[in-house]
């Protein structure tokens, strides 16, 4: 296994029992297992988990699996497969060919033969509602089947009948036998196989009976050996049924599981089942719109796969739920872009300048591709007579603390020249259509030999240069930070999302950028950091570009 990221060890509990493990001599080597349904495409949550899972394999030397875990044929789509594999690689993991727990099907159905065998499980024919009716509440026992004292004979004949497709669905079940008393309801006499007459994506129609996750997942760990078998909290009730079935089997060095809380992030939500909705509600444009928690859907956005390992790894594993701010994500994004995203000038509501004192020709200037980076390089920006700057960037009459232009000042062009403002041009309603500056000769580059002091620069573009751009702008997908807690208190979906999620916007760009856009992250200067749309971008308005991230967070101060 090797990783693109070399993680410091982290401390968190579950680094510690492992450690412990090892110091005891309990485990000598560490196997830990990422392992998704395939039935949706992963979102950050899962990175999380496969953040964690790599992370611990490399730090004792060990290993960790993808593991497929693809036991229920009605829901699961081969389509998955495929995107969940790229996913993890885009994050930059490794691991050897993936497993399926439909691989251990046979090893599966030879271990419930072995419980029937030992009397540890039995062959049920209650329906669904019965059997969820006769398991009790949390308060009251269950009831016991008659079905559990059939003989182990007759529940060989029965499993195996089972198996070759003599019974309906839904006719019969496989059942443990433990405690229909049990205060934990996940030990009463659960279900271990039913029938299902149905074609999985791997195995076709040879099988007519499916074992239930909960029969498979543990048993699948102990086949791969995994050692540390690290779930999320959900989990943790589930456990005593996992170690009885491991202990009725005798596997020897059985897995050990572990819990940690899952992550929340505010403003979405991170479950496959809600972001199916969402998508087959059309309410986002698909699995992989940029305003959706999925990796996919990051990557669309100019997320780097690195700010969300670096994410993951500061958000830490611990017992207690709790929700994290986006903006905690939006932090490592721009940390990492700042020293990554080459700077390009993007104007997105223009201002006409008329630079009354140039003479003539334009001027190609040296501009540094990235400051951050000095084997970025550099490219040159035209300057010339006339210009745009943002609308924004000038006032009339600025108030204090406004440090751009206005009339009679003076700022700094961006790699270019000072530049002051002598007369103004106004529409009917009074507001500036066109700037008449001068500039000065003796400021190229953007300083002077008096070293006389401007307080603003600004970003700029050549009028005879400036291509024309669409933007994607994006805010919160959900106006409300807790959105599971929203709609316990009676909130529908579709009220709880935020309108103004994402706004489209014309600019003016470089000409670079718009005729040989690179499918990365740049930074439009003093605006925030866009990635290229190789996707969206097929019509004529000129290529698209999705907002990654303001340059600041201009979210929560607008709130
Ligand atoms: P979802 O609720 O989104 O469907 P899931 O748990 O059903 O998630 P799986 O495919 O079973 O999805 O998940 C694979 C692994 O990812 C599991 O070990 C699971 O615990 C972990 N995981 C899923 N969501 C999160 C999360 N939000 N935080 C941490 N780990 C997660
Ligand atoms: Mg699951």
């Amino acid at each position: 296994m090797t990783q693109h990221h070399n993680p410091e060890p982290t401390a968190n509990f579950i680094y510690d029992i492992i450690a412990g493990d090892i110091a005891a001599k309990q485990v000598t080597q560490v196997i830990t297992r990422f392992p998704p349904e395939p039935n949706g495409y992963l979102h950050i949550g899962h990175a999380k988990a496969i953040v964690l899972n790599f992370d611990m394999a490399a730090q004792f030397g060990g290993r960790c699996n993808l593991r497929f875990d693809d036991t229920n044929p009605t829901r699961e789509n081969s389509e998955y497969l495929g995107a969940i594999e790229e996913d993890i690689h885009w994050l930059g993991f490794e691991y050897g060919d993936p497993g399926y727990a439909s691989d251990y099907f046979e090893k599966l159905y030879q271990f419930a033969r072995q419980l029937i065998e030992q009397g540890d499980a039995y062959v049920d024919n209650l329906s669904a509602e019965e059997l969820r009716r006769q398991r009790g509440t949390p308060t009251a026992a269950g009831i016991e089947s008659p079905a559990r004292s059939r003989s182990v004979a007759e529940n060989q004949r029965l499993f195996e009948e089972m198996r070759t497709g003599s019974h309906p669905e839904g006719s019969l079940l496989l059942r443990a036998k433990i405690d229909m008393q049990h205060p934990n309801l996940n030990m009463r006499d659960p279900v271990m196989y039913r029938i299902l007459h149905q074609s999985h994506h791997r195995n076709g129609r040879q099988w007519f009976i499916y074992p239930m996750y909960d029969f498979a997942h543990g048993q699948s760990d102990a086949i791969e050996g995994i050692s540390h078998s690290l779930c999320t909290l959900e989990f943790e009730n589930h456990r005593p049924l996992y170690n009885w079935f491991l202990k009725r089997l005798k596997i020897e060095s059985p897995p050990r599981q572990y819990e940690y809380a899952r992550l929340n992030l505010s403003h979405t939500l991170l479950s496959k089942r809600r972001l199916q909705q969402l998508v087959e509600n059309k309410l986002v444009s698909g699995w992989d719109d940029p305003r959706l928690p999925t990796l996919r859907g990051m990557r669309r956005r100019g997320y780097p796969p690195e700010a969300i390992c670096a994410f993951c790894r500061s958000i830490g594993v611990t017992k207690v739920e709790s929700q994290i701010d986006m903006a905690h994500l939006e932090y490592f994004v721009r940390e990492r872009l700042n020293k990554t995203a080459p700077r390009v000038m993007v104007v997105i509501n223009p201002l006409k300048v008329i630079v009354d004192n140039w003479p003539g020709e334009g001027e190609w200037l040296p501009a540094a591709n990235n400051p951050e980076d000095p084997r970025s390089g550099k490219r040159t920006v035209k300057f010339e007579r006339e210009l745009y700057i943002e609308q924004e960037d000038f006032m009339m009459e600025p108030p204090p603390k406004y440090f751009r232009l206005a009339p009679g000042r003076e700022v700094r062009l961006q790699y270019a020249y000072y530049l002051t403002c002598v007369e103004v041009e106004c529409n009917a309603k009074g507001q500036p259509t066109v700037l008449h500056c001068r500039y000065d000769p003796a400021s190229r580059g953007g300083t002077t030999l008096d070293k006389r002091k401007v307080r603003g620069t600004l970003h700029w573009l050549a009028s005879s240069e400036a291509q024309p751009i669409e933007l994607r702008c994006y805010e919160r997908l959900f106006q409300v930070s807790d959105v599971a807690a929203a709609e316990r208190a009676g909130s529908r979906l579709e009220e709880l999302l935020n309108p103004h999620s994402l706004v489209a916007r014309s600019a003016l760009a470089e000409p670079q950028l718009a005729r040989h856009p690179q499918e990365e992250t740049y930074q439009f200067i003093r605006q925030g950091y866009y990635c290229y749309d190789r996707v969206a971008s097929v019509h004529e308005r000129g290529p698209i570009f999705n907002q990654t991230v303001p340059l600041r967070d201009s979210w929560s101060k607008k709130r």
